[in-house]
């Protein structure tokens, strides 16, 4: 998978505080759960959070294999 995409960080929101926090995708998709950084609730993410994780990641690696194609500039 692209390495880039997944050094990207995932927003993911506190249940307990609402608090946003960005966890690093791979992070996320490896340990499952982080912590608040606010109120230091552990978040647990559940399959349908992982699954949207994997789509966006797939998503965001095609576009930026997409995105390494020269682009053309005509102005
Ligand atoms: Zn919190």
């Amino acid at each position: 998978m692209n390495s880039v995409a997944q050094s990207a960080h995932y927003p993911v929101t506190c249940p307990a505080c609402n608090t946003i926090n960005a966890k690093r995708a791979a992070e996320l998709l490896q340990n499952k759960s982080l912590n608040c950084r606010k109120c230091e609730h552990t978040i647990a993410m559940n399959e349908n959070q992982l699954n949207s994780l994997r789509r966006t990641l797939a998503d965001m690696a095609n576009y930026l294999r997409e995105g390494q194609t020269p682009a053309t500039h005509t102005d």
